[in-house]
């Protein structure tokens, strides 16, 4: 019961709270279903669920209370019984607008209050089991594309090399990939999130490859940018920038530094060969339950990194129309430094 009990739950006088995000749900309860509703007050927990979820939840929940609705708005009422004239939390984020306005109708729209910011940050700090997970997952992972990459030839396509990840990694125990598999090649890896397609890996390309699985709910997350057959002198360059920027960034990482700085020292390496203008995206971001979450490595974010947070550093320099490279690990932020979960080897790798 102790993640639900935590008092950031209840502040400004809310009395209650309604969480939708099912990431959440399962963090909170150890609920796996893919739909349900979980009511917090400060005594009591209560999840609901509709009838395909009930047996499931049982088995998996122990510190909250089991509620089964026919609809889910009328069972949240139910739950909250006379607490329905208490100002109710809610995940904002988590909803349609169309939810809101229902439940809104039937809670009174003034006692509706937006969870704060806080609460998106609640699972960015990992316990011992979760970092395990995250372990797992990023071994799995780099057995699977150093197997794989053994393989890579001209005249395989994306898809080709995509699909043998997913299925690679499957077969070696992961429940499913962290997101769709990114294999990126020739102009294409000039896209960071460039779709696997039909197009055929050429002889010289830089091709990028962001992947990740996930073992008992937890994600990983890791690019590498090989080259095939051979890497002339520019692509060489701008990989060892880009290898430069990222070692310099998990170089920052430990407990006690802002987001923001470590967005800032990838930032300021690649702008001291004058290329920080083809890097459009942030440094990192949180990796958990979600592939994406709090915190996010970027310029504006002032979170301070503690100890037990992962994070992933990934600066990149895409080239519109020619090539990309982006090199990525996911790392546990340790008291005096990062500990890289990631395995596979970052240096320029020619195929
Ligand atoms: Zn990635
Ligand atoms: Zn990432």
């Amino acid at each position: 019961m102790s993640r639900l009990r935590s008092k950031r739950f209840f502040q400004g006088g809310v009395q209650a709270l309604l969480l939708f995000d099912l990431h959440n749900i399962r963090y909170l309860t150890g609920f796996t279903g893919s739909d349900g509703v979980l009511v917090v007050r400060p005594q009591a927990a209560t999840l609901l669920v509709d009838g395909r979820y009930v047996t499931q939840a049982q088995e998996e929940v122990q510190s909250a209370d089991i509620y089964c609705y026919q609809d889910k708005v009328d069972g949240i009422v139910a739950v909250l019984d006379r607490a329905v004239e208490d100002p109710v939390g809610f995940e904002a984020s988590a909803v349609s607008y169309d939810f809101y306005q229902k439940l809104a109708e039937r809670l009174r729209k003034e006692n509706l209050t937006p969870l704060s910011e806080e609460l998106y940050s609640l699972r960015a700090v990992k316990e011992d089991r979760e970092i395990s997970c995250i372990r797992r997952a990023a071994q799995l992972s780099a057995g699977v594309l150093e197997a794989v990459s053994r393989r890579i030839r001209p005249g395989m396509s994306e898809l080709d090399l995509a699909l043998e990840i997913d299925f690679g990694a499957k077969r070696a125990g992961a429940e499913r990939m962290a997101f769709e598999t990114i294999v990126a090649s020739g102009a294409n890896a000039a896209l960071p999130h460039a779709k696997p397609g039909r197009k055929i890996l050429e002889y010289g390309d830089l091709v990028v490859v962001d992947y990740g699985a996930v073992v008992d709910g937890y994600c990983s997350d890791e690019t590498c940018t090989f080259c095939l057959g051979s890497a002339d002198d520019r692509k060489r360059e701008i990989y060892s920038r880009v290898k430069e920027a990222h070692d310099r960034a998990l170089d920052e990482v430990r407990s006690g530094v802002t987001c923001s700085r470590i967005d800032h020292v990838a930032r300021a390496c690649l702008a001291q060969y004058g290329l920080d203008s083809y890097f459009t995206h942030g440094t990192g971001h949180g990796v958990g339950l979600e592939v994406h979450e709090a915190p996010r490595v970027s310029r504006n974010t002032d979170t301070v990194l503690s100890e037990g947070m992962i994070i992933t550093i990934e600066p990149g320099v895409y080239l519109p129309g020619q090539w990309g490279i982006r090199i990525e690990d996911t790392v546990l932020v340790r008291e005096d430094g990062a500990e890289v979960l990631t395995k596979m080897p970052k240096d320029l790798l020619v195929l």
